[in-house]
């Protein structure tokens, strides 16, 4: 049977993925989220006409010329009066501009001038119409659509929806996901090894990985290659949104996800990918519980979670697309080709921006993919990607 492609692979989960029911989130915990709904504003901002600058609000008509003062309107204060000719109110970045007024001088170009007959002004040059005034609704008109539905909320859609007044936006909920690590081999990090085992490392990364994901994570513990082991354990996994095992889904006598999955009443979509690292990758259905069976080698736990498993969660929350994203750069050197698959190499930015694939392409090596910055896609084919080419870079997220 032919590798189904990367692209296909994606198809076949965006498919599976519907979205999780949406929530309402307070503002302050949306950092991360998928919004659920497009926010429309509920409010003009700025909501009144105000001052760009300290100065004096004045008719610009009236200037150049002397000018009398009649009082102040501070950030949160207004003044109450109406502007007449040839008068002048002191005011402050943000107050909002007094009724008559129709431009501001700043105050570098201002001369404070005090005489028998009160307070007044002097400016020597012609202040502009509109000068250093932000007119109410400059920013966004009530009714006006200001974020759409399926973005991620990040710091600056905070800032809007809060100068919104929204102490709540509507999110996707988080999908709470089961981790399974398996494999005989496998021991608890702080035990000691004995012969032929090592460190479950899988199970901690991914924990990991989910939390920048923004999954409600579920560890169960490791377990040993036997049936009744990836039974039990995969009973209780199956009850989450999403299952995440590692290992066990090669073609070896040990590798028992599949089976015991299919078993329990896993539907599988698809099984093993024209990728490297990551080939063996499972992705099956049970109901509403997607089901990952990821390749043990760490390397290739952690590209199939950038590839395939993070744009599920994020459609899972609401993301309207369900691939990763990857951007674009160029390849430092030349790159051999591989006939069958698209390999997802390591790679570091050099300091102009260049891709440099890292020595040590292997899937068990997972401290040279430590100190990676991402991974470059080398599309399936014969020869080699020359120096400068262009790939698509998809950064190792984290933080
Ligand atoms: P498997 O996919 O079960 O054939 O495992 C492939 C390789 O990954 C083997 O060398 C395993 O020992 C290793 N491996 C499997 N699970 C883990 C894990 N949780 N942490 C680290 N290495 C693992
Ligand atoms: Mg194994």
């Amino acid at each position: 049977m032919p590798l189904l492609l990367i692209d296909d692979a994606l198809a076949k989960i965006a498919e599976r993925v519907v979205p999780l029911p949406r929530v309402s989130v307070p503002l302050a915990q949306t950092l991360g989220r998928f919004l659920a709904e497009p926010v429309v504003a509920p409010l003009d901002l700025p909501p009144f006409t105000n001052s760009a600058m300290d100065g004096y609000a004045i008719r610009a008509a009236d200037t150049p010329g002397r000018l009398r003062m009649i009082g102040e309107a501070a950030a949160g204060s207004p003044f109450t009066g109406t502007l007449g000719a040839d008068e002048a109110v002191a005011i402050s970045t943000g107050a909002v501009l007094p009724d008559g007024a129709d431009a501001v001088a700043q105050i570098e170009i201002v001369t404070a001038l005090t005489g028998p007959s009160g307070p007044s002004i002097a400016i020597d040059q012609a202040v502009e119409l509109d000068e250093a005034i932000r007119h109410a609704g400059s920013d966004v008109r009530r009714g006006d659509q200001v974020l759409e539905a399926g973005i991620r909320i990040g710091p600056a859609q905070i800032g809007a929806a809060g100068a919104l007044g929204l102490g709540e936006l509507p999110c996707g909920q988080l999908p709470s996901v089961a981790v399974l690590s398996t494999g005989t081999e496998l021991r608890p990090i702080g035990e000691d090894l004995g012969p032929g085992q090592i460190y479950d490392s899988n199970g901690p990364m991914l924990t990991a990985l989910l939390e920048t994901a923004g999954a409600t994570v579920t560890r169960i513990p490791a377990v040993a290659d036997t049936a009744e082991a990836h039974r039990e354990a995969l009973e209780t996994a199956l009850e989450h949104d999403v299952v995440i095992t590692t290992g066990g889904v090669s073609v070896g006598p040990h590798d028992l996800v599949r089976r015991v999955g299919a078993e329990l009443g896993v539907e599988e979509v698809f099984w093993r990918v024209a990728l490297r690292p990551g080939k063996p990758l499972s992705f099956g259905v049970r109901e509403r519980t997607l089901l990952f069976g990821l390749p043990g080698n760490p390397v290739s736990t952690l590209v199939c979670f950038e590839l395939f498993v993070r744009p599920a969660l994020y459609g899972l929350q609401g993301s309207t697309t369900i691939e990763p994203e990857f951007g674009k750069r160029v390849l430092t050197q030349a790159i051999a080709r591989n006939p069958e698959r698209d390999d997802l190499i390591r790679v570091r930015i050099a300091a102009d921006g260049s891709l440099e694939p890292l020595r040590g392409q292997q899937s068990h090596q997972i401290t040279i993919t430590a100190v990676s910055d991402g991974l470059a896609r080398i599309p399936a084919g014969t020869g080699e990607l020359a120096a400068g080419a262009e790939v698509a870079f998809l950064p190792l997220h984290g933080l």
